[in-house]
């Protein structure tokens, strides 16, 4: 069956690779679609993300729905047959992290497609997958797998509104119109805010997220934008570049909370951190979600707005060129891997 594998930076193949046999405890699932992550990109262009390394071969996603086949032993969860999404974490529970309610960042997570453990834990982008039946979250009502595609990814913004604070009444900022900040905007907006502003350098970027709800759009590269807000109540950088989290700590008033979601390449960044403490500004950073997948489901199932968002859907044996497009974002929001219809059960 095939499966979309990255085995070195540069180096991404669409390959044969062995269906899976679920365990006891696990799901076998039928994948059908594949969202292509902001790390997905990561690992294909520079062999890593922040701080994880590539270090062997590995099945590349975690943005996955499709349908449940079979378990490897009576286990409770949707039956054979149920639509799915897949939460992609596994946390191990006993770590005081988990131990104190923040399984996100739980230090022995199991993630699908993530180098940060060894050997890293494969990913979704395969036809079949086997993941732990406890991560297998029925799709509600009236959501059709191509919207719900998107859990994962407005999982990971509603988490960062929630580490942002009460934003209803707020304005908002959000730096950066990726798939993430879209989403980032849409929770914004699903959380109360009154005004979400949005930062991008590319205007076809810009537009996507004037889809998911934004009310002012600036260009990032033109200072005298008279789009620019002179403060907002809070901020969220989603754009994984330092100047982004610099132009949130200049924007956001001063006792505010600047969420910092985008990835930052590893090392050190500049910013203007001497406003932390002339403005106590709040910086805290978001990562991944734990328990904000259900919420996203219920989300997706209320608002067909979202569908804009999934920019393009691509057969699994063209990935080269879905990760083309999703690395453009002149020409894409939202690109999903395509695994095809499962097969009567
Ligand atoms: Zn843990």
């Amino acid at each position: 069956m095939p499966g979309c594998v990255i085995h070195a930076a540069g180096d991404l193949r669409v390959e044969d690779v062995p269906a899976p046999r679920p365990g006891p405890g696990e799901a076998l699932v039928a994948v059908r679609y594949g969202g292509v992550c902001g790390s997905d990109l990561h690992y294909w262009r520079h062999g890593g993300v922040g701080d994880f390394r590539l270090r062997e071969r590995m099945l590349l996603g975690h943005e996955v729905v499709g349908t449940v086949v079979a378990y490897g032993s009576p286990a409770p969860g949707p039956a054979a047959g149920t639509s799915v999404a897949v939460h992609p974490a596994t946390p191990c529970g006993v770590c005081p992290e988990c131990a104190d309610g923040r399984r996100n960042v739980c230090r022995d997570t199991r993630y699908l497609g993530s180098a940060a453990r060894f050997p890293h834990v494969q990913g979704g982008f395969a036809a079949r997958i086997v993941v732990p039946a406890g991560q297998l979250r029925a799709l509600p009502a009236g959501l059709g797998m191509r919207r719900a595609a998107l859990a994962e990814p407005l999982s990971v913004a509603l988490h960062a509104v929630r580490r942002a604070g009460d934003l209803a009444g707020r304005h908002v900022l959000v730096t950066g119109a990726g798939p993430i900040g879209c989403l980032v905007v849409a929770a914004a907006k699903a959380a109360g805010a009154a005004h979400v502003t949005v930062t991008d350098l590319l205007p076809a970027a810009l537009e996507y997220a004037r889809a998911a709800g934004a009310d002012t759009l600036v260009r990032a590269d033109d200072p005298q934008d008279a789009n620019r807000p002179a403060e907002v109540d809070t901020a969220v950088e989603a754009s994984g570049v330092a100047a982004g989290l610099d132009t949130c700590l200049r924007l956001v008033r001063r006792g505010g909370v600047v969420v910092q979601l985008g990835m930052l390449p590893q090392g050190p960044s500049p910013f203007a951190g001497n406003l932390l403490v002339s403005r106590e500004i709040e910086l805290r950073g978001a990562f991944r979600f734990d328990g904000e997948f259900d919420g996203a489901l219920r989300l997706l199932a209320a608002e067909p707005a979202f569908d804009a968002l999934v920019s393009a859907v691509v057969p699994v044996r063209d990935a080269a060129s879905a990760f083309e497009l999703a690395a453009d974002r002149s020409r894409s929001c939202k690109v999903l891997l395509d695994f095809g219809a499962a097969p009567a059960a």
